[in-house]
Order: structure tokens, then sequence, then C-alpha cells
């Protein structure tokens, strides 16, 4: 059976598979000589770092022009796309993340209210580690995700959670994804709420209750 998430995972792969790559000399220096053959490759130059840049999606044309930089002693770098921070990561987020309640977000690490305003959006997989493990990369990928940046990987967070958690993993991962659903930081919010109003009100009613005995016993 073909299903649709299978093809929509190779049309991910095959996205995915577009690399940003970029050629120069390996001490700096002009890439003048090289100029023809590198139009050729279908790469631009890009004066700000003397290099030759391009997307390239055809394997065969990829290894061609990592041959010729190796045969000809160029520097060859991959860019990944996929784990590269992008400028736009919090509009993205707001898009598909709605307030928990007026203008207000929970922070997905310790559940404080804090209006969008002053929220900040975290990478729940931090990019600096995305970036260096392919593991990670292919986690995400597995999630659905198309970019580091994608909103599945986006959670709201307070100023002193998000510079505590910094590129830190492990369960900080887990209380993220758990905190991310907005609804159960309001459900819980209103348990303890109810919780306390309950714990007044019963402390309230056994006050009256002995202040209400002591009278019978001092009247008697
Ligand atoms: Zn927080």
């Amino acid at each position: 059976m073909y299903s649709h998430q299978q093809r929509q995972h190779e049309k991910q792969d095959r996205k995915s598979s577009k690399v940003s790559i970029s050629v120069a000399r390996k001490h700096g220096g002009s890439m003048w000589i090289y100029r023809r053959k590198m139009e050729s490759f279908g790469l631009r130059y890009s004066p700000k770092d003397r290099s030759y840049r391009g997307k390239i999606s055809e394997r065969k044309l990829l290894k061609k022009i990592m041959r010729y930089c190796w045969w000809h002693g160029l520097k060859f770098g991959l860019e990944d796309e996929f784990s590269k921070r992008s400028s736009d990561y919090r509009q993205a987020f707001f898009r598909t993340h709605k307030p928990a309640f007026g203008n207000t977000y929970f922070c997905a690490y310790c559940g404080r209210p804090v209006s969008r305003k002053k929220i900040t959006v975290d990478h729940l997989y931090p990019v600096a580690k995305v970036h260096a493990s392919p593991g990670l990369q292919k986690k995400l990928k597995a999630m659905g995700a198309e970019s580091v940046n994608d909103p599945i990987n986006l959670v709201p967070a307070c100023k002193k959670c998000n510079s505590k958690k910094g590129t830190r993993t492990g369960t900080w991962i887990i209380t993220g994804r758990i905190g991310s659903h907005q609804k159960l930081w309001f459900l819980r919010w209103s348990l303890r709420f109810i919780l306390i109003v309950a714990i007044l009100v019963i402390a309230f009613h056994s006050y009256e209750k002995v202040t209400g005995e002591q009278d019978f016993i001092s009247a008697h």
C-alpha cells in the first residue's frame, strides 16, 4: 500500500536533498580562474566571502562538483538548510499556535503565564544540536518537521526558562513537549485555583465551627 503519509515523507526527502553548497579557495584568494567551470555547475559568485554558491538537488552533479574541488584543491562546503535558523520562526510560531486565552501564553517549561509581547519562542530541539547531529535531524523529520524551524519544534517560553535551557536537551525536551499543550496548563491553573478556594472555604467553616463551639462552652 502506498499511503498518503509515505508520499508526504518522500516529498520531504526530496525537498531536503536539495543541498546548499559553497566552493572557495582554501586560503581565500580569487576564484576568477574557476569562473567558467563554476557557472557551468550552476553556481553563482558571492563577493561577500569570495565563493561560488548554489543549491544542488542532483546527486550526480554534486559528486561531480566534489570531485572537481578535490582535484583542484578547492574548499568545498555543504550548508545544511534543514538545521539553519530562519529569520521568521517567531512569526511562524504565532501563525500556528494560538494563545491559551486572550493574549497570554503559558511557558512550556514552568507554566508561567506571559503576554504575547514578552513571550520568547524556543526551539525545543536546539538549532546548534540539530545542526551537529544527523540523528536528531532524522528524528525531527520522522516527527514531520520540514526544518528545525517547523512549528512542531517551537514552544513558548518565558525569558528565564529560555536562557536556563540554552542548548540543553534530555528532560527539557519531555517537559517542553508536554508543557507546549497550553490547555494542560490552563487546566492545572484552574484546578489549583479551585483547590485553594476549597481549602479556604473548608478552613473558614471549621474555624466558624470551633469558635461557635467555644462560644457555646463559654456561654455554659
Ligand atoms: Zn518559564
